[in-house]
C-alpha cells in the first residue's frame, strides 16, 4: 500500500469493519472483463456468506471461475471545506480475495443464513426447508485481505 500510515494491519480491526458493513461488492472474472455486483452478506470466522437466486450472470461466472474479489466500506464522515481541494472523506475499507463455493449441506446453509441475519439483526430466525432448497448460498473463504482507513 502506497500510504503506509493508512494501512490497517490488525486482523481484528479488519474483522470489525467487515461486521459493521451492510453491503459487499463482489467482483468476478468475465473472460477479459471484470463483473461486479453489490450484495448483502455476513462475516464469520474468515469467510463471507452470501445468498442468491440459483440463476443469473454472477452464478454463471462463479461456476466458470470461483476466484473472486470483494470490497466493503464505511464512510466515517465527509470533511467539508471552502475549497474543493480541501474536501475529504474519512473512511474504513477492506478489500479481499478468495474462492467461492456453493454450500449444499442444509445445516451449513442454515448456519450461513444465521450469519447473514446476524449481520443486520439481533433476532433468531427459522428458515423453511423449501427456502433453504431453492436459495443458493455462497461461502467465500477469504485467502487474503487488506484494510485501509483515512
Ligand atoms: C444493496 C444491495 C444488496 C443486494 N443484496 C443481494 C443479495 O444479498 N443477494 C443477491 O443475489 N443479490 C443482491 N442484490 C442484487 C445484486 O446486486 C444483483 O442485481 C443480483 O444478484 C443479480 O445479479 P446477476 O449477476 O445474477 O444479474 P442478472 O440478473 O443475471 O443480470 C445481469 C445484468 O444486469 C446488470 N445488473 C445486475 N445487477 C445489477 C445491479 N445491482 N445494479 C445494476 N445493474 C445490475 C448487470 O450489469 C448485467 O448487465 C443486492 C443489490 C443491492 C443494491
Amino acid at each position: 500500500m502506497r500510504r503506509k500510515e493508512r494501512e490497517i494491519k490488525n486482523q481484528k480491526e479488519m474483522e470489525d469493519i467487515l461486521k459493521a458493513c451492510s453491503v459487499c461488492r463482489l467482483a468476478m472474472v468475465d473472460e477479459d472483463k471484470p463483473y461486479l455486483v453489490p450484495m448483502n452478506f455476513g462475516y464469520r470466522d474468515g469467510a463471507l456468506y452470501l445468498h442468491s437466486a440459483r440463476e443469473g450472470k454472477k452464478i454463471d461466472l462463479i461456476r466458470k471461475n470461483p476466484r473472486v474479489c470483494f470490497e466493503v466500506d464505511e464512510i466515517v464522515q465527509f470533511r467539508k471545506a471552502k475549497e474543493a481541494c480541501d474536501w475529504g472523506v474519512e473512511y474504513k475499507s477492506v478489500i479481499g480475495s478468495g474462492k467461492a463455493v456453493f454450500l449444499s449441506d442444509p445445516e451449513e446453509k442454515r448456519r450461513a443464513f444465521d450469519t447473514i441475519m446476524a449481520q443486520y439483526s439481533d433476532g433468531a430466525y427459522d428458515y423453511p426447508g423449501t427456502m433453504l432448497e431453492r436459495t443458493l448460498v455462497i461461502k467465500i473463504e477469504i485467502e487474503k485481505m487488506t484494510g485501509k482507513k483515512s
